[in-house]
């Protein structure tokens, strides 16, 4: 029998993955894209950070957040002490929508059961940082960003942290000083959701918020 590591397993998940993202066709966007996006970082990261969707330069070159808001995402994650290479950097639609627009129903259900959730079960991370509405929608629907960023919440065994965009701070600067002080607090959230995880689980968490399958049952496949 052949024996492969935990850590193992996740990197090969996460390399399948972005191989399958690489060659949808599964939705419209894929006939619009230079390269699909699937998302970049260790696959044993303790924080995954979604935002919406790639842009024009992320487009280009097929990373996540490489435009004007990655660099400020940079500067954002320095605040709280990590550099890029320590989080995993994925978006909720892995390919762009045309002049940027706000990605469809549709188009948003397909990418996440098809990509992310299974990204997020390889990871397994006790944080996922959502940055803007779309993302923060898939895991805390019906709330209001600008009433809940900051604030952990639990969900799916883990803590999601909704956080404003950082497109939206960029634009308007009045919300600059929300988010730098949003991610100031994520060394404190980490370490209260790895105390957490280790108390409470014996096993990895779900993908899905209102899944309560063991991971022995899900699909990663
Ligand atoms: N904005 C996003 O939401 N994702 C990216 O990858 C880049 C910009």
């Amino acid at each position: 029998m052949v024996k492969v590591s935990a850590r193992r397993l996740s990197a090969e998940i996460i390399q399948l993955i972005a191989q399958e993202v690489r060659g949808c066709t599964r939705c419209g966007l894929a006939s619009g894209r230079t390269r699909a996006v699937p998302g970049e970082g260790p696959a044993d990261a303790r924080i995954m950070l979604i935002g919406e969707g790639p842009g024009y330069h992320e487009d280009r070159q097929g990373r996540p957040f490489v435009g004007q808001s990655g660099q400020f995402l940079d500067d954002l994650l320095a605040m709280a002490g990590l550099a890029r290479a320590d989080v995993f950097i994925a978006n909720v639609v892995k390919c762009r929508p045309p002049q940027n627009r706000d990605p469809q129903p549709d188009e948003v259900a397909t990418c996440t059961e098809h990509y992310l959730y299974r990204q997020i079960e390889a990871i397994d991370p006790p944080v996922i940082v959502t940055l803007g509405r779309f993302s923060m929608s898939l895991f805390l629907p019906g709330e209001r960003i600008t009433r809940i960023h900051g604030q952990p919440r639990k969900a799916g065994g883990r803590l999601i942290v909704p956080m404003l965009h950082p497109a939206a701070a960029l634009h308007q600067p009045q919300n600059r000083p929300l988010i730098e002080a949003d991610f100031r607090g994520l060394p404190a959230i980490l370490a209260r959701a790895e105390a957490e995880q280790a108390a409470a689980r014996p096993g990895p968490a779900s993908a899905r918020p209102d899944d309560d399958r063991p991971l022995e049952q899900l699909s990663l496949f």
